[in-house]
């Protein structure tokens, strides 16, 4: 039985074929142009060699060749394997030879540390695609070349719905990056059902600043857009005022972010310049959003934003706040169609309602990743009888809305007390002076460990670390609140807009 994902696109193709499929700027490309694009990628990437359930990398930021590629790719039978354009060669060098792939498509502007990367892995075919301001070294194939027409009927492969679609290199707990192998039946499940809650109209146009090589991007507007055939206009880099000019020009309806973005726009000291009235939703993820964000966005932008919760092994949404009536702040909402979440403690059972019952989340359900590429030993320790450890930790209320109060690796205990990082941000968030916040234990030698912050400011604000201690101490529980606090001009993000901990 025949099953592509592509199945997406060119379905939209036929039903919209002349409604814009993607913006980049001043170009736009309809879902007929896709189609044609996409399978002529398709032909050219057989013509080179590539075989149904080759690897093939796909390292690019946000423009339309990745679109393009991506369809190719699956429409080729090969496997998506997306990749971060900020990796160094070791990164990219470690990731082609994990997951075995033929062929590197990727970016002029990266391009010497791809090229070790790829030269690390054995691989000396480079696709490059240039942008102004960069250039492509001499012995690279140009993106464009794979854009030319071929004879005969372009490929479509009859994949099964449980072959790998696309693998997507997340950092887990641990070590190495481990690559999560999702099928096409699950990239589709989770384009369609989440798609379906959030009723993503034909009209719709979404902005895409996520990087589309993580799986939020990928799996949740990149699929959901081609499901439903809405518009989605391309940011390459997150910059506040670029973002509001883009939803401006093209009347963008639906933002999904992260939210550090969130926060971002909100305090952008210029917002009344633009005019944002097109905004209809916001989806956030990836991290939780405070709700004074979620208060202060709803009011300023006259819009909901919902929340939702998954992972990279979880092909993205896993959790999800459908609507304004249907939604509980702090909760990120109940599983979506088809999934299953339980509450477990260290022994494996599952624990009742109440937030007084805290343990790990566990996903069952047909968006659960096959397991880890080449990695038997990681795809076992993942799965409890065909549960999926999270790693995070969280709690269910009596109605079935999840809570996910922190990671389970950056939970702190101090002196015996568990401290959930998230509970100490959002009370540092309370505090209007603050723009980013963090909290990390840090090694004590009496407690185990204590409770520090790191905080950026807002620009122009001024403000003791004891004052604002004291505004948290008043807000939470004695053993909670940071006894020491760094403020830094800006917190280190992941390429998604994650602020990474790690580095703190
Ligand atoms: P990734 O695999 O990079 O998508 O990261 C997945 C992780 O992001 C999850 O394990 C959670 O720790 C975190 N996460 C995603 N969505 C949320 C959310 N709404 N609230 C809290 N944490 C989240």
């Amino acid at each position: 039985m025949g099953f592509n994902l592509a199945t997406i696109a060119s379905e939209s193709a036929r039903s919209h074929p002349g409604k814009v499929a993607v913006i980049s700027g001043d170009h736009r490309i309809t879902y007929a142009e896709l189609d044609q694009l996409s399978d002529r990628f398709a032909s050219n990437l057989r013509a080179r060699g590539i075989r149904p359930g080759d690897a093939v990398g796909l390292q690019l930021p946000n423009l339309p060749h990745f679109v393009i590629a991506y369809f190719g790719l699956l429409k080729a039978g090969a496997v998506v394997v997306p990749m971060n354009v900020l990796y160094k060669a070791d990164e990219v060098g470690y990731i082609l030879r994990d997951s075995e792939t033929r062929l590197l498509i990727t970016w002029a502007g990266v391009a010497e540390e791809a090229a070790k990367g790829a030269a690390q892995a054995g691989l000396s075919d480079l696709v490059m695609v240039t942008t102004p301001g960069t250039t492509a070294p001499r012995d690279s194939v140009a993106f464009e070349s794979l854009l030319a027409e071929q004879p005969g009927p372009p490929p479509f492969h009859q994949s099964d719905p449980g072959d790998t679609a696309v693998i997507v290199y997340t950092s887990g707990t641990t070590g190495r990056p481990k690559g999560a192998e999702l099928t096409h039946f699950q990239l589709f499940m989770n384009a369609d059902t989440p798609g379906r809650l959030f009723g993503v109209r034909d009209d719709d146009v979404i902005l895409v600043v996520l990087p589309l090589f993580h799986i939020f991007a990928l799996s949740s507007i990149l699929n959901v857009c081609a499901r439903f055939a809405a518009t989605m206009t391309l940011v390459p880099r997150f910059d506040v005022a670029t973002v509001l000019a883009t939803i401006e020009r093209d009347r963008v309806t639906v933002f999904e972010g992260v939210p550090t973005m969130y926060i971002a726009l909100l305090n952008h000291p210029d917002l009344d310049r633009y005019d944002v009235s097109s905004l209809r939703v916001g989806i956030s993820g990836g991290a939780p959003i405070p709700a004074e964000v979620i208060d202060a966005f709803e009011r300023r932008f006259g819009i909901v934003i919902l929340e939702g919760y998954g992972l990279s092994e979880t092909a993205s949404t896993t959790t999800f706040n459908v609507s304004a009536e249907d939604r509980r702040v702090y909760s990120v909402g109940r599983p979506i169609w088809g999934v299953q979440v339980e509450v477990w403690n260290e022994h494996g059972a599952a624990l009742p309602p109440g937030r007084e019952h805290i343990g790990e989340l566990v996903v069952r359900g047909v968006n659960v990743m096959r397991g880890y590429r080449g990695n038997p030993q990681a795809s076992k320790d993942a799965f409890t009888g065909g549960w999926f450890h999270t790693g995070d930790l969280g709690y269910v209320d009596e109605d079935g809305y999840f809570f996910v109060v922190d990671r389970k690796k950056e939970l702190i205990i101090r002196g015996g007390y568990n401290v959930y990082p998230r509970e100490v941000e959002d009370a540092l968030y309370t505090h209007p002076a603050v723009a980013q916040a963090a909290v990390v234990g840090v090694p004590d030698a009496l407690l185990g460990q204590e409770v520090k912050a790191f905080v950026a400011l807002h620009p122009g604000q001024d403000l003791r670390p004891e004052e604002l201690i004291e505004h948290v101490k008043a807000r939470i529980a004695p053993y909670k609140y940071p006894r020491s606090v760094e403020f830094r001009a800006q917190l280190p993000m992941t390429a998604a807009g994650k602020i990474l901990k790690r580095e703190l």
